[in-house]
């Protein structure tokens, strides 16, 4: 059943209490066809594919088919010998860790990354720190976007490492890879594409990076799975070392989930620019309602990144004087699901720090809710969150 049509039980009429999602930033839906071509693998294809009879053979092609689907669909080179390679791991997250740590390597390293990263970019920037690396946070603009200018290295030799996030998982702001690219000589340059995928066209070809992260629980895929895609010639080292994924990536591949990832990742790709204008309409929508609907209460809400480039999905909105957490769970009680933030930082009472290092202030760092629409998202959901949304927002105490 769609979550939005999930039922609540004991609150309210049947009107109310519809659960409306508002957080496919968080995680979506897995599309029936999916759930259904994983099932049929997890039969047909259920070896270990580094078994060396018939049935490892049939879970190893299975595995390798799906490879080479995800490495084309994403832009990749899948032919010859400086084909780009794609490492399945358990998500973004380890993604993002398997190329810092994995490209940093054992000499002289120094990485940048900046707070509109997610978490375990600099998470992995800060263990990199902890070996001796130079490690810094780059600042943002006033848009959200990396401010190139202060991109410095002090270290005059060994691996340059810089991060970079297509989509910004908190405001949606857009990278602007041109500037990274003119600022990235010299560098090994990773990025992160995970809140892109659905929404933006990522091509591996065109952008000049050295590896990439993405992961299908974001664009309708399985939870549990993720890719890093590396350029070929890039230096990595494992950092959970075993035989498979070509000694990059040890444990036992999850064939079933490789096989939904790439065809989420199919059906993202094939639906993407009708998919963006339908979010767009429905998110501009919402941002409106939401923003008229404050004023009647006295309270100017800001939508954030509002006037820079940003994805389609993603609105971040600051209600000035309203308590974010608390807003959030108004909203929870109404039925409608939204977030403070990442999902790895919920229940955090500190702001979230892609704000706050866009220079905005605590009035607004500590009001901006998080509401991202998908793929399950329709005007009715709109229509009937805003309306439990202006509830939510007559109700909320203003503090000064
Ligand atoms: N990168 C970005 C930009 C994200 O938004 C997220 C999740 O919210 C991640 C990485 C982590 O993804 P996963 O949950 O697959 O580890």
């Amino acid at each position: 059943m769609p979550v939005a049509n999930v039922r609540r039980e004991g609150i309210g009429s049947p009107e109310q209490t519809a659960m409306i999602y508002f957080d496919h930033a968080a995680t979506t839906p897995v599309r029936d066809e999916v759930r259904a071509a994983m099932a049929e693998a997890e039969a047909a294809a259920f070896g270990n594919p580094s078994s060396p009879h018939a049935v490892g053979r049939r879970a190893r092609q299975a595995l390798d088919e799906a490879r080479e689907r995800i490495v084309a669909l994403l832009g990749g080179r899948t032919t010859g010998r400086d084909r780009d390679r794609l490492i399945f791991t358990s998500g973004a997250t380890e993604a993002n860790r398997l190329a810092v740590l994995g490209m940093a390597g054992r000499g002289s390293v120094a990485c940048r990354f900046s707070a509109r990263d997610h978490g375990s970019l600099a998470a992995a920037a800060r263990e990199l720190a902890g070996r001796g690396g130079d490690v810094a946070a780059l600042p943002l603009l006033g848009s959200g976007q990396l401010d190139c200018r202060a991109i410095r290295w002090n270290t005059p030799s060994g691996r340059r490492i810089l991060c970079t996030t297509l989509v910004c998982g908190q405001t949606g702001s857009l990278e602007d890879m041109a500037a990274v690219a003119a600022a990235a000589a010299g560098c090994l340059v990773h990025v992160d594409a995970t809140q892109a995928i659905a929404t933006e066209q990522v091509s591996f070809a065109q952008i000049d990076a050295a590896s990439l992260a993405c992961a299908p629980h974001k664009f309708g895929g399985p939870r549990g799975i993720g890719g890093l895609l590396v350029r070929s010639g890039t230096p990595l080292e494992a950092v959970t070392p075993g035989p498979q994924e070509a000694g990059l990536r040890g444990g036992t591949e999850p064939v079933a989930l490789a096989v939904g990832f790439a065809l989420a990742l199919e059906l993202a790709v094939a639906s993407r620019e009708r998919e963006a204008a339908r979010r767009r309409g429905l998110r501009d929508r919402l941002e409106q309602a939401l923003v008229a609907a404050a004023r009647q209460v006295g309270c100017h809400a800001l939508v954030i990144a509002g006037d820079a480039p940003r994805n389609a999905s993603i609105a971040t909105i600051a209600f000035p004087g309203i308590d974010r957490q608390a807003f959030v769970m108004a909203a929870d009680i109404e039925g409608v699901c939204c977030a403070t933030g990442t999902a790895c930082a919920s229940g955090s009472s500190l702001p979230a720090p892609a704000l706050e290092a866009a220079g905005l202030p605590p009035a607004i760092t500590r009001s901006a809710v998080r509401f991202s629409v998908g793929r399950t998202t329709t005007d009715d959901d709109i229509a009937s969150a805003v309306s439990r949304l202006t509830r939510v927002l007559g109700r909320a105490p203003l503090s000064a």
